[in-house]
């Protein structure tokens, strides 16, 4: 092929990624907006969906025990391990068309580009679309990556959704076996590499002018929450010398958690607050808040936790109110595997595109996939960073870089 040609091809592969991205966005089970949440009747059919892709590819493919769908495109080497790619097909209430899915649909890519040429790598190339990364449905992922990398939450089968299903009644009607999801696991068997392609969810590469990045690590986060009690009483007897007022208390803290933030390598957001009473006359005399603090260095976000920990201390005391202080998740931060980190930063650097390295602040499959296999992650640049919202936008040229990243670093490990 001559350069101008190729350039058509790679221009016509990124328009028919956008295309069945619109596709699969028609899959929803909520009219006019976009929502697949895990084992629902839109994500099945988005699955089967993705089959008659995969399988019109050359791929042999199938839904595997926990309700991914995995899809094969064999190398030369029948003893070499496969390089998979992968990305979620499943999303939040009102989500994107990108998030997850533009993973999916560049792999696919990659594969129809190898089969159109009739390149075989020596390694096989797998495609997986996880059917749980979101965790909306049922609190945290279930199933999903988890199920491939052997390590199922012991209660999935107890949990419940929103409108009163459970994880059970919601994998059986999916057409799963609840008594089989375990056999989904790989941990036996696991790829050589788990790469995964994604849109940044953030505005870095925006602000950067570039197109793609190179996940370092995905960040360990800690949620807390914080109970401040105070003491209530009337708005218009008590002198304000004689106040123990929670919120006034919370509101430093608040405060803090930002400024303490702002001079680590973490990021900390107080996104939850309530206030009791939560009356206009009457002194708060209690407040809950929620505190999420992460880094892709665990040890940073541990000497963050303590400085907030003993700034509201002193806050309290100041205030002469009561602070309880409990942790409810804490998740330690994956590092991305340093051989593929450098594969794919020379990828970009082979395509012209700079070195730009970035953490992920949201959390991704690789973080389960990491405990059975070195994993690598693109970002691709999107719209204001903006994601989990209908607004979510890629740009096509971008898709193209991606979908040709993505291709160089495959055969860079397949080849
Ligand atoms: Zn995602």
């Amino acid at each position: 092929m001559s350069g101008s040609e190729q350039g058509e091809a790679a221009r016509a592969e990124a328009s028919l990624a956008m295309a069945r991205l619109d596709r699969l966005a028609a899959f929803t089970d909520e009219p006019g907006r976009i929502t697949r949440l895990a084992f629902s009747p839109a994500l099945k059919a988005a699955n089967a969906e993705l089959l008659g892709w995969m399988r019109a590819a050359g791929m042999e493919a199938r839904i595997d025990a926990a309700g991914n769908v995995v899809g094969r495109y064999e190398g030369e080497r029948p003893d070499a391990r496969a390089i998979l790619l992968g990305s979620h097909l499943d999303t939040v209430r009102n989500g994107g068309r990108y998030d997850g899915a533009l993973g999916v649909i560049a792999a696919l890519a990659v594969v129809e580009r190898l089969a159109a040429r009739g390149t075989r790598l020596s390694h096989a190339v797998e495609i997986i679309a996880f059917a749980d990364e979101e965790g909306t449905r049922y609190g945290g992922t279930i199933l999903g990556s988890w199920a491939v990398a052997g390590r199922l939450p012991t209660d999935w089968r107890s949990r419940v959704d929103a409108e009163g299903v459970g994880a059970e009644a919601a994998v059986r009607a999916f057409g799963l076996d609840p008594d089989t999801v375990g056999t989904a696991s790989r941990a036996g068997s696991p790829p050589a590499a788990y790469l995964e392609l994604h849109i940044e969810q953030g505005p870095q590469l925006e602000a950067a002018e570039t197109p793609l990045g190179v996940v370092t690590a995905i960040a360990g986060a800690t949620r807390l929450l914080v109970t401040i009690d105070g003491a209530a009483g009337h708005a218009g007897t008590v002198p304000m010398a004689l106040r123990r007022d929670a919120l006034v208390a919370a509101s430093e803290c608040v405060l803090a958690v930002n400024r303490l933030a702002r001079t680590s390598r973490c990021v900390g957001t107080v996104g939850h607050l309530r206030v009791a009473p939560d009356a206009v006359n009457v002194i708060p005399g209690r407040v809950q808040f929620s505190i999420d603090v992460r880094s892709a260095a665990d040890a940073d976000r541990a000497a963050l936790l303590g400085e907030i920990r003993a700034a509201f201390e002193t806050i309290a005391a100041a205030h002469r109110v009561a602070l309880a202080w409990t942790v409810t998740s804490e998740t330690a931060a994956v590092a991305c595997a340093p051989h593929l980190i450098e594969a794919a930063a020379a990828t970009l650097a082979e395509m012209g595109l700079p070195r730009q390295l970035l953490a992920s602040g949201a959390g991704h499959d690789g973080i389960a996939m990491s405990t059975i296999t070195p994993i690598a992650m693109l970002f691709l640049r999107c719209a204001g960073g903006i994601s989990h919202d209908p607004a979510e936008a890629v740009d096509a040229r971008d898709v193209e870089h991606g979908i040709e990243a993505l291709a160089r670093l495959t055969i860079r490990l397949a080849g």
